[in-house]
């Protein structure tokens, strides 16, 4: 006992050694917040992450950081445009045996597929009869429905994800005003916890109406942008802008590539062009679309690219590949550790790795974070910045990115401010926009390293940060 305490009271020396010896080059308050880091509870740290001023969320999927909550009440919500979704609570076996495709997207067992009353009248009788209207949920199916699209359990992975989550959504993830009203939340929750800026990846393809006809891009995009100029939303104080994004494995995947690039071009608030989807889809690897980025860049000017590559398993050059199609952002970029000549030219570069750690390890990238590559970025140089992903799907918040990034990876004071101006600094905006937001990051990080420092975690609202299901359970931060 006595040893094991002796021991333990050593680790601490050596720690707090370590720790000012690595605060040297740090400010007077990188100092403070290196002895935050060692005093302070788990709960306090947590608190002091999410009141502290932030910068954008680069890398955040419209679809995907939709939270559970919010996907059931926004289709309810949608009656009032007409939308009426169902969704499978059981199966019938109405198939013959081994026919399970459903449109080619959804397999036909799939509970909890969710589609509109004018898909659920294209089906048969046999088949109908699997639906329950959404609205008609008892507590416990939909508690259920909300967990069919969380990833929280540990035996749900990459496949979960990537061949059910979206599935699920079905018809709803082709509703227009779901997808405004899931912005303006984001917006909204991104503000509470100080973030500025946003610029959020979604499509602008293929949205329906109630009886199944699509809209078009220019009316989608009124509809969303049309939510966004509400009161409400401009209350956010939140700054953002779009990315349109393509399914790069699709075998129409160019001619899609084609409609985006006009969109983005022809469209103000859309600044750039996202290519995602699993890599491990080798029917999408980058240099598939060489010819074709050729070819739109000979007609178009001011589109930028920032593009998924390296979140994969297996070491290969897509990371260098993805720089050659024009991209000046990386989205993941998890094995460029693996292509040592690229991670070198990258050093002090001019393009950002947006690096998303609660992603990874659900995903299974990494199996723990001692396997993540960031650090290693960060600290040689490499730009880098935190982002969400999938925020809504994984449970959590920026705050828990930038919570597993101190208490995984020893994150200094400067290392924080760093990312946040980068989330800033990368983003696709004009310079003047850029440097306002860096301006006002500055102001209200200096305003809150000033109440900080005064009477350090105290000076902490009395009032919990919010705190979603994944740091709940995996940092056991909630006392349940
Ligand atoms: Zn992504």
């Amino acid at each position: 006992m006595k040893l094991q305490s002796l021991l333990k009271q050593s680790v601490v020396v050596v720690l707090f050694s370590l720790t000012q010896l690595a605060a040297h080059a740090e400010s007077e308050f990188g100092q403070q917040f290196e002895k935050i880091k060692l005093a302070a509870s788990d709960e306090q740290l947590y608190q002091l992450l999410y009141e502290m001023p932030k910068g954008g969320d680069l890398h955040s999927h419209s679809s995907g950081s939709g939270y559970s909550e919010w996907w059931y009440e926004q289709a309810l919500a949608a009656s009032k445009q007409g939308y009426v979704y169902h969704t499978r609570i059981k199966t019938n076996n109405c198939r013959d045996y081994g026919h399970q495709a459903y449109k080619g997207a959804a397999p036909y067992y799939l509970m909890f597929y969710t589609i509109t009353s004018a898909s659920l009248a294209s089906l048969p009788t046999c088949e109908q009869a699997e639906f329950k209207p959404l609205a008609e949920l008892d507590a416990k199916e939909r508690a259920a429905w909300e967990n069919s699209i969380r990833l929280d359990k540990p035996y749900e992975g990459r496949d979960e994800f990537f061949q059910t989550h979206w599935q699920r959504l079905g018809d709803l993830d082709a509703n227009p005003y779901v997808t405004a009203e899931i912005v303006y939340l984001n917006l909204k929750a991104f503000g509470d916890e100080g973030l500025l800026y946003l610029e959020p990846q979604l499509t602008l393809q293929g949205y329906q109406r109630p009886d199944g006809s699509t809209f078009s891009p220019s009316e989608a995009a009124s509809i969303i942008t049309g939510r966004l100029s509400r009161q409400d939303a401009l209350d956010t104080g939140m700054t953002w802008r779009f990315q349109e994004a393509i399914l790069r494995f699709l075998p129409n995947a160019e001619e899609s590539l084609e409609t985006t690039y006009k969109i983005v071009a022809e469209n103000e608030d859309w600044v750039a062009v996202n290519m995602v989807g699993r890599e491990d889809d080798d029917k999408g690897h980058p240099l598939r679309f060489l010819e074709t980025l050729r070819k739109l860049r000979q007609q178009y000017h001011g589109v930028k690219l920032s593009i998924h590559a390296g979140e994969v398993d297996e070491p290969n050059f897509h990371i260098r590949d993805t720089l050659l199609l024009g991209a000046d952002r990386i989205g993941h970029g998890v094995n460029l550790i693996n292509d040592p000549e690229t991670l070198r030219e990258m050093r002090h570069g001019p393009y950002l790795v947006e690096v998303n750690l609660i992603s990874n390890l659900l995903l299974e990238y990494v199996d723990d974070y001692s396997q993540h590559p960031f650090p290693e970025y960060l600290r040689i140089g490499v730009p880098v910045a935190l982002s969400t992903d999938d925020r809504g799907m994984w449970d959590s918040t920026l705050t828990d990115e930038f919570y597993v990034a101190v208490r995984e990876f020893n994150l200094s004071w400067t290392e924080i401010k760093l990312l946040s101006r980068n989330s800033i600094s990368f983003a696709f905006l004009p310079e003047d926009v850029k440097n306002e937001l860096l301006a006002t990051y500055d102001k209200r990080i200096a305003g809150f390293e000033r109440r900080i420092s005064r009477k350090g975690v105290a000076a902490l609202n009395k009032k919990s940060a919010p705190k979603r299901g994944f740091i709940c359970t995996r940092y056991e931060l909630c006392g349940i």
